[in-house]
């Protein structure tokens, strides 16, 4: 996706703070953080949103939250927020799916 900003980040044409990068996904530090610590999983395959995920990519699905968890893991989180925001309405401003990890507050 040409235009897609988070595809520009999974191709370091954009600069992103990485903290984990596999085949799958890369995990970058969010640019305006929710909570004191908040990275966001993304998929190297360009869907939109959960509403766009099909059969083919529950295996992935998978893998990014097993991602999540080791990242806070590594970030020595005791307890975290996993959130998909999905669709306009969901408060999903990015059209390329992400998982938010949120953590910090203790
Ligand atoms: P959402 O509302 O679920 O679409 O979340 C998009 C998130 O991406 C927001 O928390 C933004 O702060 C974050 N974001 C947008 N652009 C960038 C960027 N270039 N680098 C890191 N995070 C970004
Ligand atoms: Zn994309």
């Amino acid at each position: 996706m040409i235009d897609c900003i988070f595809c520009k980040i999974v191709k370091k044409d954009v600069p992103s703070e990485i903290l984990r990068e596999n085949e799958d996904a890369v995990i970058f530090k969010d640019i305006r953080p929710s909570a004191p610590i908040h990275y966001l999983i993304v998929p190297k395959k360009h869907i939109v949103s959960v509403k766009e995920v099909t059969r083919e990519d529950e295996a992935l699905l998978g893998r990014l939250v097993h991602m999540a968890k080791e990242a806070a893991d590594t970030l020595s989180l005791t307890g975290y927020k996993l959130v998909f925001n999905v669709g306009k309405d969901g408060g999903q401003i990015i059209d390329h799916l992400h998982l938010h990890l949120l953590g910090g507050w203790k």
